[in-house]
């Protein structure tokens, strides 16, 4: 039995959809009009190169792509210096050849910050998932299990490029990039080859999750965040059933904030700490995404009516309220993940290189923990700890915010 599909009225329509015409005069608008999209969605172009077995495309249209399979291809992006080639691994599910049509095309991107690496294990165990289940699949799947290479490569966060002295970008503030035709960077040319070459200016997408997790030398939750304001974000959120559901306004250029700005309801999920496959987050990940799948009607459910989430463990707040340390030194750590505090309890020390106290760092708020240190190596303005609770009194924090302070906020 098929599940059903989110009751959000306002949840976006399949972009592909085409329009009934009943004479002449409609049917060569239409005709035009097929053209005229032709035109704005080039066929799928082949490099003519096979990399393992996958064909290199430069740009990918969902219709030249094989029905009722998960096909492989590498999607070219901007060259690195000294002439290297590069490619992203990009699959694509595809249900019966209607559904195309009749279904919705959901995108999962995971590792645009080269460190966070349980999302490529994510995406890899979806892409085996749905070469098992795609002739029930009623819709499309695009997956990316790794979106920045160089960052990878050096394994770290930002996009290496080596003019002058080196640059580090962050990919995921720069969607949807800018044209490499017209001379933009590798970071820059890489977000506008995935926005317009793959994912067709939002035309081959419907639905999308970013996948990431905190950054190198830091512990966290599994979390979201969720621009609830944006149709079927919160629906999205709930079904992640994510430790810390983080109300929030999204971050200008990230892939999330983009396909929200542009109509597609998207979330970033965040799995736990950077370098490490954690086991259990992958897995929690990768339910969600059946959950979200089935929600989506893309795949046939249990039962008729719409799944409840359980947010018995869920932790739901607008405000993360970071503590910075003041000190170069060393953190010890008195708090952990998920811990309720209250103000004036103490949560961190820094201590300089002989051990002494620098500076004892207090809760100014009452709040849970989210994010904590796993590196003890400190500096000024780097986080001892971080809170997230909810508040109402913050002024423009309705929608979501992230403070920095070691005092109180009005809240
Ligand atoms: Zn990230």
């Amino acid at each position: 039995m098929l599940g059903v599909i989110s009751d959000d009225a306002s949840f976006p329509s399949s972009n592909l959809a085409t329009t009934p015409c009943f004479n002449m005069r409609s049917f060569l608008t239409v005709l035009a009009l097929s053209f005229a999209v032709q035109l704005a969605f080039a066929q799928t172009n082949f490099t003519g190169d096979i990399l393992h077995g996958a064909q290199v495309i430069t740009h990918l249209s969902l219709e030249d792509v094989p029905s009722n399979a998960v096909t492989r291809y590498y999607l070219r992006v901007p060259s690195v210096s000294g002439g290297w080639d590069m490619q992203l691994p990009v699959f694509v599910a595809r249900g019966g050849p209607e559904t195309l049509k009749t279904g919705k095309k959901l995108s999962i991107s995971a590792s645009i910050h080269g460190d966070e690496l349980s999302p490529v294990r994510v995406a890899q165990e979806l892409l085996v998932r749905l070469e098992e289940i795609v002739p029930h699949l009623n819709g499309t799947v695009i997956g990316i299990p790794t979106v920045n290479p160089t960052g990878n490569y050096l394994s770290q966060r930002n996009y290496y490029t080596a003019s002058g002295s080196g640059t580090l970008t962050n990919v995921n503030r720069v969607f949807p990039g800018e044209d490499p035709d017209e001379g933009s960077s590798g970071p820059d040319g890489l977000a506008f080859i995935i926005w317009n070459n793959l994912w067709g200016n939002t035309s081959s997408v419907d639905v999308a999750v970013d996948i990431h997790t905190s950054s190198t030398g830091s512990s966290a939750p599994m979390w979201v965040y969720s621009d609830v304001r944006a149709p079927y974000v919160q629906r999205m959120a709930e079904l992640a059933q994510p430790d810390v559901l983080k109300i929030d306004q999204g971050e200008p250029g990230s892939i999330e904030t983009t396909f929200v700005e542009y109509g597609v309801p998207a979330i970033t999920l965040e799995l736990g700490a950077a370098k490490v496959w954690y086991k259990p987050f992958i897995k929690r990940a990768g339910d969600f995404i059946d959950r979200l799948m089935v929600d989506l009607n893309m795949l046939p459910g249990n039962g008729t009516t719409p799944y409840v989430a359980d947010l018995s463990k869920t932790y739901i707040g607008n405000v993360f309220h970071s503590l910075p340390s003041k000190y170069g030194g060393f953190v010890e750590t008195l708090v952990q993940l998920m811990d309720d505090v209250v103000a004036g309890q103490e949560v961190a020390i820094v201590r300089n290189a002989w051990g002494d106290v620098l500076e004892t760092v207090t809760a100014p708020v009452n709040g849970k923990i989210f994010q904590i240190p796993s590196d003890p190596a400190t500096e000024p303005g780097r986080d001892v700890a971080q809170l997230v609770y909810n508040s109402t009194t913050i002024p423009d924090c309705e929608a979501g915010c992230i403070v920095s302070s070691r005092d109180a906020i009005v809240r």
